[in-house]
């Protein structure tokens, strides 16, 4: 796929210009003032903002992020009006994202910006295809970029919008961003109450706008600009979602909630919620976060990506970005490192996947080496080229989880194990025999596999694959390994005097007991990434019996996608969509019976890093009834709910 970006040209006044659609960004003579009275005031937003009350919030939807500076203004006079605890939500569609460096120089326009340009620079990275969620100011402000066309994006958008800012470039350069089919799209996000503002009032932009429901106005404009439009939302609400995975409307007005796991799911799920100012409870069995599969000392950023756009690849870049993002926060070369990720084509199908791949997603994601390219940049000598991953690396991944639980909000309860849960009073009681661990108004289950002893997940299906890892200690010519290179097994850049070589995959065993046998199996997929690292470490004149390393169970679910969100009480789905065994196109309208307050959040296999930081926000958005953080076929491809209905459908 070709480069994305912008193209930009920069006039004599230094405004960036479009190449691609022969527009300015904006207005030439007046930007800030424009965008403030355009958008801002058109949208009431400083009354609207005033009038939030802590634990809600706004949020703004925009066709057109262009260089972020409406998303900036709108951030400012939040921070300026709302009260502590109200949140501001902008969700932004994008075709050709700036790059870092074009965005930089944009945004060094405006000075009096600069305290938030910086925030916005400081996260700009990793924003590939798809839903790019960045966080700001402890989860006070959530910018979710739709990196694609609108008209594509805004269709997989499963969101409440209350302000829209229409932006696209003008009607006569850019029709597309006024098309009827985009402002249906705009009506069903929409509620009463929603309203719009946008620069442009031009005529069958504003009859397009009016045919799909809203009442427009225009309104005289500022500067050169004779009219601008606003308008209101009167059209009737169209959003449609199955019962099945429509949002529990319970609210949970307590916002206290017990996490039972403290590895990535369980300390992401913590963060996500704690950010919304949620008290939380973590319960680990264990004497500290992170002991189980969690707990290696070095994690790979590998993106097992498809070419199809499965709803797992898509999961996988918009979760990359995420944690990417996430991993800014940490202390580089020791807790985690971007030095790359180098997935070697070993042999002539791999090289056939690689080349479709090179194919479907644009450089700065992957590039394809040759062997030469590829020995640059990983140090040493390889047996073939493969496919890189610039902004990749690896992560101590304690390093994260510890990170993730640092908030004044969460308490993390250790050498606690839930063994059984009951409601009790509207609330989740965790019990280990008589004794209640701790409760709350919600309960999130992110105990991996263990999660189906009880009752109310148990018909979930979750397996687990031993892997085991080895501790290599390096030697200063295998300290020149300069990039993560996988084949089968991966192997990292030295972090702390060794590198981390894995991982065996055991279906079998349930003893994690490092064994020799694998730490022979993982010296000998060292020697596949490569001969000349494997003499560098000695591989040969290591004793296997000897090798340090650890073993933990990956968690998958039967199609491979984590598990995440809340989940229906099996008995009641069975009887309130049975009718779905004899015709699966039916949709009844019984609304769904929940488990009230339980949530589910597991399964994410081997690539938890890239996952599962993602996955709190979006347990997180499922309860507070939020814009969701990926698109919505990938949250219902994730939900609890889909193996109960895929049951049902089978019996027909
Ligand atoms: N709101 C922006 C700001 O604050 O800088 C200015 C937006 S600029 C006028 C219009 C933006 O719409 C450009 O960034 C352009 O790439 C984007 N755009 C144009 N056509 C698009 C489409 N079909 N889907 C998504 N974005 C599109």
């Amino acid at each position: 796929m070709a480069d994305q970006h912008a193209q930009l040209d920069w006039n004599d006044q230094g405004h960036p210009l479009s190449r691609q659609y022969d527009d300015v960004y904006f207005s030439r003579e007046n930007g800030l003032d424009e965008t403030r009275y355009v958008f801002l005031n058109n949208n009431d937003l400083p009354q609207r903002f005033t009038a939030l009350q802590s634990g809600e919030q706004m949020v703004i939807g925009e066709t057109g992020f262009g260089t972020g500076m409406n998303f900036l203004c709108a951030w400012e006079l939040f921070e300026q009006l709302a009260p502590a605890g109200a949140r501001l939500h902008f969700v932004s569609a994008e075709k050709h994202p700036l790059t870092q460096t074009d965005l930089r120089r944009a945004l060094a326009l405006w000075p009096s910006l600069q305290r938030y340009s910086d925030q916005l620079l400081a996260a700009y990275r990793a924003i590939n295809p798809g839903f790019q969620r960045l966080v700001f100011e402890d989860g006070r402000v959530v910018l979710t970029l739709l990196i694609g066309d609108a008209l594509t994006m805004l269709p997989q958008l499963d969101a409440r919008i209350d302000a829209w800012f229409l932006d696209g470039f003008a009607p006569s350069k850019n029709p597309e961003m006024w098309a009827p089919e985009l402002f249906a799209q705009l009506a069903r996000l929409s509620a009463p109450g929603t309203t719009l503002g946008t620069f442009t009032s031009t005529g069958y932009v504003r009859r397009a706008l009016i045919e799909a429901g809203f009442t427009m106005k225009r309104v005289p404009g500022l500067g050169k600009k004779w009219e601008v439009m606003r308008g209101a939302f009167t059209g009737t609400a169209t959003q449609q979602t199955k019962p099945w995975f429509a949002r529990p409307s319970a609210r949970h007005s307590q916002r206290n909630a017990l996490v039972i796991g403290a590895g990535l799911a369980g300390c992401a799920t913590a963060a996500s919620l704690a950010k919304r100012g949620w008290q939380v409870t973590v319960l680990e069995r264990h004497g500290a976060a992170a002991q189980e599969a969690s707990g290696n000392p070095q994690g790979v950023l590998y993106l097992k990506l498809s070419a199809h756009g499965t709803a797992l690849s898509r999961l996988i870049v918009d979760g990359f970005g995420y944690t990417r993002r996430l991993l800014e926060r940490l202390h580089k070369g020791q807790d985690w490192d971007d030095c790359g990720v180098l997935q070697l084509a070993f042999d002539e199908r791999e090289a056939e996947r690689q080349a479709k791949l090179a194919a479907a997603f644009a450089p700065q994601l992957l590039t394809s080496l040759d062997r030469q390219q590829a020995e640059q940049r990983a140090g040493i000598a390889l047996a073939s080229g493969g496919l890189f991953y610039p902004d990749a690396g690896w992560v101590h991944p304690p390093a994260l989880c510890t990170h993730l639980l640092e908030h004044p909000n969460i308490r993390l309860q250790c050498h606690g194990e839930a063994l059984l849960l009951r409601r009790v009073d509207h609330r989740w009681q965790a019990l280990n025999g008589d004794q209640v661990l701790a409760d709350a108004e919600v309960v999130v289950l992110c105990g991996a596999a263990d999660i189906v002893r009880f009752e109310q997940s148990a018909q979930l299906s979750l397996k687990r694959i031993r892997g085991q890892i080895s501790r290599l200690p390096a030697s200063p010519s295998s300290a020149e390994l300069s990039t993560v290179v996988c084949a089968e097994g991966y192997v990292a850049p030295v972090r702390q005097g060794e590198h981390t070589l894995g991982a065996s995959f055991n279906f079998d065993s349930a003893d994690l007991t490092p064994s020799s046998a694998e730490h022979a199996s993982n010296l000998d997929l060292l020697r596949e990434i490569s001969g000349d690292l494997a003499e560098r470490l000695q591989a040969d004149t290591l004793d296997p019996a000897t090798l340090q390393g650890r073993a933990a169970f990956r968690c998958t679910s039967p199609d491979y996608l984590p598990i995440i969100g809340p989940l229906a009480d099996a008995g009641e789905f069975a009887q309130a969509y049975a009718v779905l065994a004899r015709d699966a196109r039916q949709v009844p309208q019984t609304p769904c019976s929940w488990q009230e307050g339980l949530y589910i959040n597991s399964g994410h296999g081997s690539r938890g890093l890239i996952t599962a930081p993602l996955s709190g926000e979006l347990i997180a958005a499922w309860l507070e009834g939020e814009p969701l953080p990926v698109p919505k076929d990938v949250a219902e491809g994730c939900h609890p709910n889909r193996f109960m209905l895929r049951q049902l459908i089978r019996k027909g």
